[in-house]
């Protein structure tokens, strides 16, 4: 019996708990490094946005691969080969599921979030854009989401136009609309903010978008670590994401979209195993998925992709409803704190808080929290128009995952205390 299935359909320890009374100790036991210590303090981890912890599961699925299986995949006769190929392959059937995706086949192995975008730009982006087309971003979106627009835009000589923010960290939702017009090929907009939590109305905007003639690109970097997504159901063209920030490997990216879309479009990048035949008068390119694959991939990391994903959608709904409970009591604690501020306070949102205390640098205030074990992110967060926007230059950031714990809020809302204190 191939030992990968085994560790594949071993399935999880607390996947098979109660879904909704979420047991977020037996959670914790599947993540060794959450019993770490920084210096003599617990790990308090809240730096989840950036990239999250990773289950014993999953290590493990990475060991396993290449102690017993590793060969290079789609090539060989061989066995190991065989075996390699079909675990990549049942992975990506594990991403479709994921994301209830009609065919396993839209789902494109990519090294991340990033990679995801700059194909689609590179790729659908010289194909479709023209002088004068409008690409809608918005003030809220991270430099991936807008870095890649702006160069496929010099090139083809389209026009980036931009949806501000309120205050409060919500897209203005009736300039969006007044910026759709039939020029408007393209809304690349993120689910979920990654600086302020907000949860954005992207099946207003997907409905408003194709409704205008244009197609949707949605960055799930973000939401996809915190609730179900499902992409038929949202009618995303393309929806992109990281599996690092899902509780799997680095390194690993996906690109999902609508087969038809994706099979109009030409290669990204080109080489080996995305080509049909090659002849020096000419070279003709495999369908989709793999004509968006050239060259060995990661396939370590698409194997242990899978293995993360089944054991996160496992963990539906409560660690969704857990992670609410969190954010709602961090929000409290944290606004009984003098002086600190909450940046971002979207009635919808993920298990993110922004902050700044007080005139404290937020640079300050991370490498005091660091002290007491405690890791956060600080500054722009790769968000720097929005921050422009929002008239500051950057915050602390807690970001919380399914396994942190209230106790973990109490030791922040502590620590936070002491540092306001010594300033
Ligand atoms: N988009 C959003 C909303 C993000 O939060 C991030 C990473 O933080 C990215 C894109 C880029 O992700 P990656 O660095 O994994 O490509």
């Amino acid at each position: 019996m191939f030992a990968l299935n085994l560790v594949g359909n071993m399935s999880v320890t607390s996947a098979t708990m109660d879904k909704v009374t979420f047991d977020v100790k037996r959670v914790r036991a599947d993540f060794p490094i959450l019993s770490r210590k920084i210096g003599k303090n617990p790990l308090t981890y809240l730096d989840n946005g950036a990239s999250s912890q990773k289950p014993s599961i999953v290590i493990e699925t990475i060991a396993s691969y290449y102690r017993d299986h590793h060969a290079n995949i789609h090539r060989g006769v061989h066995r190991l080969s065989e075996e390699a190929t079909t675990a990549y392959e049942k992975s990506r059937e594990q991403v479709a599921r994921f994301l209830n995706a009609k065919e396993a086949r839209e789902c494109v192995f990519t090294r991340n979030t990033t990679e995801s975008i700059n194909l689609v730009a590179s790729s659908w982006g010289a194909a479709n854009l023209r002088e004068g087309d409008e690409i809608v971003l918005s003030e809220m979106e991270h430099h991936a989401n807008i870095v890649p627009w702006q160069l496929i835009a010099e090139r083809t000589g389209a026009v980036i136009r931009v949806v501000p923010v309120t205050p409060e960290g919500t897209l203005r939702m009736d300039v969006f609309h007044a910026l759709l017009s039939p020029k408007t090929r393209l809304v690349a907009i993120t689910h979920v903010s990654n600086s302020l939590g907000t949860i954005n109305p992207v099946r207003e905007i997907i409905d408003a978008a194709h409704k205008a003639g244009a197609l949707v690109l949605l960055d799930g970097a973000q939401s996809s670590a915190h609730f179900p997504i499902d992409v038929q159901a949202l009618d995303a063209d393309f929806f992109v994401f990281s599996s690092h920030k899902v509780c799997g490997p680095t390194g690993m990216g996906i690109l999902y979209g609508k087969a038809d879309i994706l099979n109009a479009m030409p290669p990204y990048q080109s080489g080996g195993d995305m080509i049909r035949v090659v002849d020096f008068a000419g070279t003709t390119f495999r369908e989709i998925p793999e004509r968006f694959e050239a060259g060995t991939p990661h396939i370590a990391g698409a194997i242990a992709l899978g293995v993360a994903l089944d054991y996160v959608k496992a963990l539906q709904p409560g660690a969704h409803a857990h992670e609410q409970e969190l954010l709602r009591y961090a929000t409290e604690r944290l606004s009984a704190i003098p002086g600190l501020r909450i940046i971002g306070t979207a009635p919808e949102k993920v298990s993110v808080i922004s902050f700044l205390l007080g005139s404290v640098h937020p640079l300050d205030v991370g490498t005091m929290l660091d002290a007491d074990g405690i890791a956060v992110r600080t500054g722009h967060h790769c968000t720097m128009p929005l921050m422009k926007a929002l008239g500051i230059t950057g915050t602390v950031r807690a970001s919380f995952a399914f396994y942190n714990t209230l106790e973990e809020v109490n030791r922040l809302a502590a620590s936070l205390e002491q540092i306001r204190k010594m300033f």
